[in-house]
């Protein structure tokens, strides 16, 4: 039989965290290390203690909840996501996984029931990369994607690097930030995307995590008046640059089934209505599973660039800042989850994430997988994401009977 949790202790937890920098439009408001992620960490660790977990805070500031096992040596579960937000973000994404985690350890506690192996939950700092990027911060430099000292160098707008801020809110902890030995990863997130709403199930069973590469590139022309100067005499960096949208759109269409593209940020200069852009600053984005899909994708995005600065006879500048490998979870761990989804009747397909997560660098050090509830209208990154309570609850049951399955795996029973 499989174990479930408790729907409503779970959701008075819940309703309780989200109370910490909670916005009027029902979202919150909880970027990383600042008051309220600061108070949002203290909560955490006040009930991770109570949960009766012994908690460390590593030099990420990263938060480690454990639950001893069995045989304590033995490597731990690792289960559990992130609490930082975006600006004016919304209640599940990141909170479901780590909240999510300690109701799973409640729930062990409440039944007395013990487990061969460790389990801890964790809580990886900067996941959202708004106020400090890149995203994911904690875990990248727990799995060795980054060093510390980067982490720490890292800036937000008024210019306090992120290392200050740990230092100022207290979280700067002792333990080291690196690779440990673990039995596993597994992490419980909001899908973010429409597949599971519009399939009308509660449970995806993650098989693995889109590659990805940023591109910031820049035309540079010439500014003149809106008026005088004749259409043949002009170099305008924002025709070039719209010469590439559309170019990233092309490609997305044709590049491949799942590839996806998008110009999100541009920055005109002087941006003023009756001036010719001189500069035009932006940003390319493409993203597949396939990473040779993804690595075409920016071939050919390269290729437009230069053809439009030519067309418009100005000049182009482009640099990838940012390409990370699609990531293919262990098949033990989707087992698990799906083992876990079917013991429980739940609604469950397999399927690909499309945003990347703390999972994703977790899967380079230890066999990782990840479970996803719905997010109603796909809607995530502000305050109207919502998810349907139920498929919240079966969401964290599916990660407890995971949790259970793994932290004893491999163990006969006498
Ligand atoms: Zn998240």
């Amino acid at each position: 039989m499989p174990r479930t949790i408790s729907s409503e202790r779970f959701r008075e937890l819940f309703d309780r965290f989200n109370e910490i920098g909670a916005t009027e439009r029902g979202g919150v408001n909880r970027p990383s290390l600042s008051p309220e992620n600061e108070r949002a960490r203290d909560a955490l660790v006040e009930w991770f203690e109570d949960a009766g977990l012994s908690v460390t805070v590593d030099e990420m500031g990263n938060l480690f909840g454990r639950r001893g096992g069995r045989d304590d040596d033995l490597p731990p579960v690792l289960i559990g996501s992130h609490v930082d937000s975006q600006y004016n973000g919304g209640r599940y994404d990141g909170v479901i996984g780590v909240l999510g985690a300690l109701e799973v350890v409640q729930m062990l506690n409440d039944a007395g029931i013990e487990t061969e192996r460790p389990i801890e939950v964790v809580s990886w700092s900067n996941e959202e990369g708004v106020r400090f990027q890149p995203d994911m911060l904690g875990s990248g430099v727990f799995a060795g994607k980054f060093d510390r000292e980067f982490a720490y160098s890292r800036e937000d707008k008024e210019g306090n690097t992120f290392g200050e801020e740990l230092e100022r809110i207290g979280y700067h902890g002792k333990e080291l930030c690196e690779p440990r030995d673990l039995h596993s990863y597994i992490e419980l997130h909001v899908e973010q995307g429409p597949k599971l709403e519009d399939s009308d199930l509660s449970v995806g069973i993650v098989e693995g995590v889109y590659g990805f590469v940023w591109f910031d590139a820049a035309f540079e022309g010439s500014a003149d008046h809106a008026g005088p100067t004749p259409m043949h005499l002009r170099h305008d960096a924002l025709v070039a640059t719209g010469d590439v949208i559309d170019a990233v759109r092309r490609i997305a269409g044709t590049g491949g089934e799942d590839l996806v593209g998008t110009v999100g940020s541009l920055d005109v200069s002087p941006n003023s209505i009756n001036v010719i852009p001189e500069r035009v600053d932006f940003t390319v984005d493409f993203r597949s599973y396939n990473d040779s899909v993804v690595n075409q994708a920016a071939d050919r995005i390269c290729e437009e660039i230069d053809h439009a600065a030519t067309r418009e006879g100005i000049e182009a500048e482009y640099e990838e800042i940012m390409r990370i490998e699609s990531q293919s979870f262990d098949e033990g761990v989707i087992e698990a989850v799906a083992d876990a989804a079917n013991a429980l009747d739940a609604d469950a397909t397999r399927l690909v994430s499309g945003a990347g997560h703390d999972a994703s660098y977790l899967n380079r050090v230890c066999p990782t997988g990840m479970i996803f509830v719905p997010s109603v209208d796909g809607v995530s990154h502000t305050e109207d994401e919502f998810t349907e309570w139920g498929d919240v609850v079966t969401g964290v049951n599916v990660l407890l009977n995971a949790t259970i399955e793994k932290a004893n795996e491999g163990i006969e029973w006498g």
